[in-house]
């Protein structure tokens, strides 16, 4: 694994991160996959642990860094961000964990119907 954040900040065609298999990535790299946010490119360079470029989007997406949004696909901070600054589509923020509640929410309703609570 090679990781240099000096040619990741002067030399943007210059390979500056080589992950544990061997693929190397320059800066323009991070900048395409950030949609051209420079600041976003960073922080993807920063997280970058030895993992390709495309796993390490898909784990900061995962621990909720960063938002990909469910309609036009595009990454963005996901900080303070409640629409996508791309297509402005609004965000489901969570909405799998929400989903999960509306489940238990319902097999708890059908629970007291079945003891004739309600
Ligand atoms: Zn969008």
């Amino acid at each position: 694994m090679l990781k240099n954040v000096i040619t990741f900040s002067t030399e943007p065609l210059k390979n500056c991160y080589t992950d544990i298999a061997g693929h190397s990535y320059c800066t323009r790299d991070f900048v395409n996959i950030a949609e051209g946010n420079k600041r976003l490119a960073r922080l993807i360079f920063d997280a970058c642990e030895g993992k390709s470029l495309e796993d390490t989007v898909e784990d900061l997406i995962s621990i909720k860094r960063l938002g990909r949004c469910e309609t036009c696909g595009k990454i963005y901070l996901a900080k303070k961000c409640r629409t996508c600054p791309f297509c402005k589509k609004k965000r489901m923020l969570q909405s799998s964990y929400l989903s999960g509640v509306a489940a238990e929410a319902a097999g708890l309703i059908q629970g007291l119907k079945d003891d004739h609570v309600i």
